[in-house]
């Protein structure tokens, strides 16, 4: 960053393209770079949800994670989907743990300090997951008070971050409902395809019933736009069509389609990164921002 604050890592000048129409096609406002924080905590839970596969819930919780830990934000991830995706997104084989997430859930006397793994980026941790997830949901059914097991594991940490993002698995079952009753909001990744909007209303209705029944406080932060490709007429009118549905609801940051996300995949490591100064990691950088500008409790922004 330079002195003003105005250049990033990838020598992006972080006010490019304000006041002229963006990609959703509204004025970009400024996001500008958040100044550094001076206490840390309580963490803000963000559940990254959407119902369908293949959108970007997971390359949208390593990325926005990474970037809000560049800027000096404490973040957690979590990994709330049974198939590991995150951990293994982030170089690390969660086969190789004996406590995860679902030792947490059904109410044993794990404590979660112990669950949680540095991962290679400073000031972001993982709270991994693998398969046994999938038996903690069948077992949980049973229990009384189902729907607030996350949030009960995550309470005794809640000082130790500014940001928890959870990754929910591609179902409105149990565990995502737990996702959004410990979370304070949600960020819905739409992939600009064919049938994107497709469940998008059911997502919505769910996220209405858990703040109705078992936590008031739900926000939906917002809609995020991935894999746009902008030379295709296709995209451009599926994100017109999900603009025009959700004009306040869309992030005006959204993310591009390219091979680099696949490739850090393999590479285990957040774009941010892996590759510094590419369009990818600019994009979630500015989405941190953006979410930092635009939600602002508790102090995101020092
Ligand atoms: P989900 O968690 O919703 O199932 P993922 O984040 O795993 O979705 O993304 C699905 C696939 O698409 C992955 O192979 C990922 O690398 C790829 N992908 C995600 N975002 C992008 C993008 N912006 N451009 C290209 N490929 C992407
Ligand atoms: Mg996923």
């Amino acid at each position: 960053m330079s002195e003003d604050g105005r250049l990033e890592a990838g020598g992006e000048s972080v006010d490019e393209g304000v006041g002229q129409p963006g990609p959703t096609g509204r004025p970009l406002p400024s996001f500008p770079v958040p100044a550094p924080l001076t206490a840390h905590g309580p963490a803000w839970i963000v559940a990254m949800c959407n119902q369908k596969g293949g959108v970007g819930k997971t390359t949208s919780t390593i990325n926005l994670g990474a970037a809000l830990a560049e800027y000096g934000r404490r973040v957690l991830l979590v990994d709330f989907d049974p198939q590991g995706a995150l951990s293994v997104g982030l170089g690390i084989n969660p086969m190789q743990f004996d406590l995860t997430v679902h030792d947490l859930l059904l109410g044993g006397d794990s404590d979660v300090r112990d669950v949680i793994v540095e991962t290679q980026v400073d000031n972001l941790d993982l709270l991994p997951s693998n398969i046994d997830l999938s038996a903690a949901e069948v077992l949980l059914v049973t229990e009384v008070g189902r729907e607030h097991s996350l949030a009960r594991a995550l309470a005794p940490i809640l000082d130790d971050y500014d940001v928890i993002l959870v990754d929910c698995q591609p179902s409105l079952g149990l565990l995502t409902v737990n996702a959004l009753t410990a979370a304070d909001a949600v960020i819905v990744p739409l992939e600009c395809e064919y049938f994107a909007l497709r469940g998008v209303a059911l997502l919505l209705q769910t996220i209405d019933k858990v703040r109705e029944r078992l936590n008031s406080r739900l926000e939906l932060a917002g809609i995020l736009a991935t894999m746009y490709d902008a030379r295709t007429l296709h995209a451009r009118e599926v994100l017109a069509r999900v603009v025009e549905r959700f004009p306040d609801e869309v992030f005006h940051t959204v993310i591009n389609r390219t091979v680099r996300f696949p490739e850090t995949t393999v590479a285990g490591e957040p774009i941010t990164t892996y590759a510094p100064t590419s369009v990818g990691a600019a994009g979630y950088r500015r989405l941190a921002r953006e979410l930092m500008v635009r939600h602002n409790t508790p102090p995101l922004v020092g």
